[in-house]
């Protein structure tokens, strides 16, 4: 059998791709192991909440705000009407895939070894066997095989662990020059991590990779596209990156559905998420992060400077600006 479509890949882009290929009737396969723990902090953001609906089961708790620090000076942030949540990422992840194959999406439980254009289709290559399809999303996250085709080789270094703690309601970050840790509350603990740009944090724990560099030079070909992750599809400001995930598999779903009926090419779809997606240029974003001077700068007006406080809450919670990297960066540039 040759599928209309394969998803290689089910985290949020690739399973939200899938059930979108599916309910639009197209004959659509995800393939992943469905092996490995998904190392994140698991905070589904404003941005997210305010778009997609939220489903109790995986929420463990909702987070009111955010609290900075950087050497000992320390801002918090209330928000005054927009919601995050702090939720069971795992259980996330499996909802979305069990919607896809309620959506009529097969699952191989198989782990991909290569891809190749064979005749007018594509062939790929499991660990247990070969399948056709006219088309892939590659929703891999960042690995080696999303590497093969052009997906996200930067990126910075996490590790976190659970720790025993009376669970707060606000996000917690603690910044330093070129990374930050985080805690984030849990329905009975805290779940706390460290990220940084050059290895791994010498701590304990669970490790990941986080892609900080912003999107690939070029997320489509001829019958691929990169979606999620593999992408670079991740705010450098924050780390965020399942609203994308999510986003971007919605419009590689939405692209290939109109490719596969003869409407576009797959060309569209870079033009598609670049009238959504803006990270701006994470290069200096990392460089102005790198510097004590703004850190310092930043987390004291959040502190002291309640206007600034407010805007930086608008910025985070999408109340007035769609583009918080950019618009943190302009603030971040006032300051020094
Ligand atoms: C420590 C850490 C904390 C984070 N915290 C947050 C947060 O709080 N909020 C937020 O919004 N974002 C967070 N992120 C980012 C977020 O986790 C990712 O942006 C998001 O998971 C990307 O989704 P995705 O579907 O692109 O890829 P993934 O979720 O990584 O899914 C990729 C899938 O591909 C599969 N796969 C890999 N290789 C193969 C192969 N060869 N064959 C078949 N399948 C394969 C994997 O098994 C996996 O299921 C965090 C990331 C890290 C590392």
């Amino acid at each position: 059998m040759k599928y209309d479509a394969a998803v290689v890949g089910a985290g949020p882009a690739g399973s939200i791709a899938a059930q979108s290929l599916s309910t639009r009737g197209h004959s659509t396969v995800i393939i992943d192991p469905c092996d490995t723990k998904k190392v994140c902090a698991g905070v589904l953001t404003a941005r997210y909440a305010g778009r997609y609906p939220v489903d109790e089961n995986y929420i463990q708790r909702e987070l009111k705000g955010i609290k900075l620090s950087f050497k000992g000076i320390c801002g918090e942030i209330s928000y005054r009407k927009a919601v995050e949540y702090s939720i069971d990422r795992d259980l996330f992840d499996s909802m979305n895939l069990a919607q896809a194959l309620e959506n009529g999406s097969e699952l191989l439980k198989e782990r991909v070894l290569s891809i190749t254009e064979e005749g007018t289709g594509i062939k790929i290559q499991t660990n247990k066997n070969k399948y056709l399809a006219d088309h892939v999303i590659i929703a891999a996250g960042v690995c080696e095989l999303s590497q093969l085709f052009g997906g996200t080789k930067q990126y910075a270094y996490c590790t976190q662990q659970v720790i025993s703690q009376e669970p707060g309601d606000h996000f917690e970050m603690e910044l330093f020059p070129g990374g930050y840790s985080w805690k984030v509350p849990k329905k009975e603990n805290v779940l706390s991590g460290t990220s940084s740009i050059k290895c791994y944090p010498d701590i304990p724990g669970e490790k990941g990779l986080i892609p900080v560099n912003g999107p690939v030079k070029r997320t489509y070909s001829r019958k691929m596209l990169l979606a999620g992750d593999a992408a670079g599809f991740v705010s450098p400001f924050d780390g965020e990156g399942i609203y994308y995930a999510t986003r971007s598999g919605e419009i590689a779903a939405q692209v290939l559905s109109g490719a596969i009926s003869g409407n576009n090419d797959l060309s569209e779809y870079e033009k598609c998420w670049k009238k959504e997606f803006d990270f701006l240029t994470p290069g200096k974003i990392s460089r102005l992060l790198s510097s004590d001077i703004v850190l310092e700068a930043f987390v004291r007006e959040i502190r002291d400077n309640e206007i600034f406080n407010k805007v930086v809450e608008d910025i985070l919670t999408h109340e007035s600006e769609k583009n918080k990297t950019k618009y943190i960066l302009s603030l971040i540039k006032k300051l020094i």
